[in-house]
């Protein structure tokens, strides 16, 4: 059954199928470096009459040249060179042999991957495969030189077989290079992914950080300032007497409690609402789209929530409260500004017995 076949033969040949070597593909590379089904015959006579008698010898004289090679050397353990030499044979051995076969394709493909994965760079592998192909020319004996046709001939044919296979690891070994460094830079994108987020969040309260709260609001008034209906609302918020939690307490209780009460702050604002650590015990709310009576509103929320949660640690329950400052945007506003007032209106709310809010519009 033809389905059956197509299906046996992608999975016994899967680098054919990834790298779209089919039939025609092959007949094409085949044609461009002008190997026909006639030079068979001639790979025939190159294994009886060169490489057969030769093989042990190439590959020793091989071996020589590359570990002659000081960057080749770290590719080449003592402890595996009886391996690769095996190995190495074992691909002379097959050298051309049914070179218009898929199975050959794949063979050679899968060589261009391995070279890819050791690290080795392309111009010691091609220095190599140069320096192999020589060796098999000179591997052809004396007796066939006088044969000048056929000389002629098999020099030719290792040339364009050494071509194929070259190539054909080139196709693997450039794509599997390619899909490294893409590997690479969507690691390196994660990461900085990763960083992004540590840089826009509060270690200790998982709310925003403060640099990222300035950029977000730099980036809003400058992006939507020429914007007729443009408006928002900021609040400073800093905690009442909080030195007296971490005398009372300790400082990691202090933390805790800072934590918790920035959870607190968290469930009591809109889901567009922007939370922030501005420093310390200190935090700051953004109210986008948002007039100051609104805004007021959802400070009066967050300031009630936060006294009428006390958090409870061990036998102890600190109830904590918060005095807020907000101001509203005005046109030609630039950060400094607004961040200004709403400090100027948080100083009156501590001013004023704390546990309150001020507007400042
Ligand atoms: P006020 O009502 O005037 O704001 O009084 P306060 O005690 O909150 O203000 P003050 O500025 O005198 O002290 C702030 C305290 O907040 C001092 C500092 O130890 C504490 N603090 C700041 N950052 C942290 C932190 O990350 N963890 C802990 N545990 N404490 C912090
Ligand atoms: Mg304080
Ligand atoms: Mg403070």
């Amino acid at each position: 059954m033809p389905q059956s076949t197509e299906v046996k033969t992608a999975k016994n040949l899967p680098l054919l199928a990834k790298y779209g070597f089919d039939e025609p593909r092959r007949q094409a590379f085949l044609l461009h470096l002008d190997l026909k089904p006639s030079d068979r015959s001639l790979v025939d006579i190159l294994h009886d009459q060169v490489i057969a008698p030769a093989a042990s010898r190439i590959i020793d004289d091989f071996y020589q040249y590359l570990l002659g090679i000081p960057q080749m050397r770290k590719y080449l353990p003592a402890n595996v060179i009886p391996r690769l030499k095996r190995t190495q044979e074992e691909y002379l051995l097959s050298f051309g042999l049914e070179f218009n076969t898929p199975y050959y394709f794949e063979y050679r493909l899968r060589i261009g991957i391995a070279h890819e994965r050791v690290g080795l760079t392309m111009d010691l592998y091609l220095a190599a495969y140069r320096q192999l192909t020589m060796l098999i020319i000179s591997a052809i004996p004396a007796s066939l030189h006088t044969r000048s046709e056929i000389h002629k001939s098999l020099i030719n044919l290792i040339l364009k077989i050494a071509a194929l296979d070259s190539s054909l690891a080139m196709e693997t070994y450039v794509a599997a290079r390619i899909a490294s460094m893409s590997e690479s830079i969507a690691d390196l994108q994660e990461q900085q992914q990763e960083l992004t987020i540590e840089i826009q969040r509060d270690a200790l309260t998982g709310t925003h950080s403060r640099r990222h709260v300035i950029e977000h609001l730099d980036h809003m008034i400058h992006s939507k300032q020429r914007q007729s209906d443009f408006k928002f609302c900021i609040a400073m918020l800093d905690l009442d007497h909080f030195k007296k939690v971490n005398d009372t307490y300790g400082h990691l209780v202090g933390d805790r409690l800072l934590h918790y009460i920035a959870a607190t702050m968290q469930q009591s604002i809109r889901s567009i609402d922007l939370l922030g650590r501005y420093g310390g015990e200190e935090f700051i709310i953004i109210f986008p789209d948002t007039d100051i009576k609104t805004a007021c509103l959802i400070a009066e929320r967050v300031r009630n929530n936060v006294s009428a949660n006390p958090y409870i640690i061990d036998e102890h329950s600190i109830t904590s409260t918060i005095s807020i400052g907000v101001s509203e945007y005005h046109h030609d506003d630039n950060n400094e500004k607004i961040l200004q007032r709403a400090d100027a209106a948080l100083y009156k709310a501590k001013n004023s017995g704390r546990n309150c809010i001020k507007c400042q519009n």
